[in-house]
């Protein structure tokens, strides 16, 4: 067996089109732009990468952007005050505070300080109190990218056994609830799983996100899984890879290729979700 790929290049390219419609739509109604600011703190490399590409989608689609970089030794009220004026600010509809942070400064903190209104990560902790209650409010974007690419090749979930390896705020917990709320069977492995192999070879899907370069081979997987490899990795050569060795191909139903599966998702769901809280803002003004 082959596995279909999970195109989330070519998906984030048709919701791209949509979206620039979408954006024109609420510029012809409103007069306005919906705009995304980004905080990008210290030098992080794959950080300035990942900034760069969001900036450059935002600006295809036709949004307001902006980048704001502050240095690396940045203090954290510095970094709450510029959140503060950015939330007083009514044509900022989206505030990103680009992770990891250095270590001096408290997420938690920061990602507090953000407006809920305007939290378009769905890191806040209201939006997140909402999710976890099933209500209506941003989700990470990874998670909620791979909703959609489930959803778009038909990927029925009801009932299916899942496995979602990595248990981060970003990526597993909300991968777990989103894939559990689809009615799925979720287990949660982490860097503590004991006998991961036998788990992950019962499941019909393996979500992993652990950030280890090939770590998960075939030998972990049941013939005709659906497996979706979230990592993002750098192999000797400074090549990308993901977390899923390609020899995973021959033995799974449908996966994501590393690059142009998960990553394309991200960005164009952060996209859809300022443009969702752009029009939420004006409705309430
Ligand atoms: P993270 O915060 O470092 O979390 C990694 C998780 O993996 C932790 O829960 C850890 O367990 C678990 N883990 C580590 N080694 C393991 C092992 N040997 N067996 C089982 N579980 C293991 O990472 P993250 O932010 O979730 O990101 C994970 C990967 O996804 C990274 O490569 C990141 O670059 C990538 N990523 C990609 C996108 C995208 O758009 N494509 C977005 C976000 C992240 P413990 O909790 O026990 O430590």
């Amino acid at each position: 067996m082959t596995a279909i790929r999970l195109d989330g290049r070519k998906l984030a390219q048709k919701k791209q089109e949509e979206l620039t419609h979408l954006v024109k739509t609420f510029f012809n109604d409103n007069g306005l732009l919906p705009q995304l600011v980004v905080v990008l703190i210290g030098n992080d490399s794959a950080s300035h990468v990942y900034v760069n590409n969001k900036e450059k989608m935002a600006q295809a689609i036709g949004m307001a952007s902006r980048v704001i970089r502050l240095d690396e030794t940045v203090s954290q009220e510095v970094v709450l005050q510029t959140i503060t004026q950015l939330n007083n600010d009514d044509t900022v509809h989206g505030i990103l505070v680009q992770l990891p942070l250095p270590q001096h400064i408290d997420e938690q903190a920061v990602l507090t300080a953000i407006d809920a209104k305007k939290d378009v990560d769905g890191f806040h902790p209201y939006n997140v109190g909402q999710f976890v209650l099933g209500n209506d409010a941003p989700v990470a974007c990874t998670p909620s990218g791979i909703m959609d690419l489930f959803s778009h090749y038909q990927i029925d979930l009801s009932g299916k056994l899942v496995v979602v390896i990595g248990r981060s705020n970003i990526v597993g917990k909300p991968m777990a609830l989103l894939l559990q709320q689809a009615d799925a069977t979720v287990i949660m492995a982490h860097s503590k799983t004991s006998q991961l192999k036998e788990l992950t070879k019962l499941a019909d899907i393996v979500v992993v996100a652990i950030g280890r370069g090939h770590f998960i081979d075939e030998t972990f997987i049941k013939e005709g899984a659906i497996v979706v490899d979230v990592g993002m990795n750098r192999d000797d050569n400074g090549r990308l890879i993901g977390d899923v060795h390609p020899n995973v191909l021959e033995k799974a139903s449908f996966m994501t290729p590393v690059p142009g599966g998960v990553g394309p998702m991200t960005i164009i769901t952060l996209m859809k979700q300022t443009l969702e809280q752009a029009k939420k803002q004006v409705e309430n003004a």
